[in-house]
């Protein structure tokens, strides 16, 4: 089984592509998380992709393909994964269809979850992060028990220095520019499934859940 996560940020893609890929037994490959990690750990690619992240935009193709080509060979090759924040680009998704076809394999679906812009920044800017265990949890609509810390780990909540009101406007634009033209791309290949990503957290898995069922068989 191999999905996308497709949607704009802040419709709660990674939220969901954890809860899917513990419950499926799937591999998460979360991009952006891929990316921080590297950030993290100050290798090259960290020192190139920090600044386009930090002004909210994408990072190249070329670096990603690249990232992305090397985590799916190291991926167990019997074991499926959903890909979370990738692609985000027609050009991206081109060469995914390529990896994918030079092993024989395919895209089972594309869940693309869907919400208005109002509600994205209103998520984006109350999101917070663990800085141990990496959940996700929002200040609104998902409060920690303990102000400041996880309620999964006990770990510190900070936010993303992209989760800033003026990063996120430009996250969003990106989005639009780049990445919607993606919902096409796929609707034509058949593959897309969309989901309405603003309910509660259980009723949108819920809901994923049944598409997946539906298309996986
Ligand atoms: P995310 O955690 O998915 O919201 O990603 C955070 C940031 O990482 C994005 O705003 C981009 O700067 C970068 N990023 C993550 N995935 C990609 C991708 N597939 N292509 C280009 N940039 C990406």
């Amino acid at each position: 089984m191999k999905f996308v996560f497709l949607g704009p940020p802040g419709i709660g893609k990674g939220t969901q592509a954890k809860i899917l890929a513990d419950q499926l037994d799937l591999a998460h490959l979360s991009t952006g998380d891929i990316l921080r990690e590297e950030i993290n750990q100050e290798t090259a690619l960290g020192e190139k992709a920090q600044s386009f992240m930090n002004a909210g935009k994408l990072v190249p193709d070329y670096l990603i393909l690249d990232m992305i080509s090397k985590k799916l060979q190291q991926n167990n090759e019997n074991r499926g994964y959903i890909l979370d924040g990738f692609p985000r680009t027609v050009p991206q998704a081109e060469g995914l269809e390529k990896m994918l076809e030079m092993n024989q394999q395919k895209l089972e679906l594309v869940v693309y979850l869907s919400g208005s812009n109002d509600v994205l920044v209103k998520r984006l800017s109350s999101r917070r992060t663990c800085r141990e265990c990496e959940t996700i949890t929002n200040l609104i609509f998902n409060p920690p028990k303990k102000e400041g810390e996880c309620d999964n780990c006990g770990g510190l909540l900070f936010q993303r220095d992209d989760d800033n009101p003026d990063v996120v406007l430009q996250r969003l634009k990106v989005y639009q520019d780049q990445t919607s033209p993606l919902i096409d791309f796929y609707r034509n290949k058949m593959l897309l499934s969309e989901v309405n990503g603003e309910g509660s957290v259980n009723d949108i898995t819920g809901k994923i859940q049944a598409e997946l069922k539906e298309k996986s068989g």
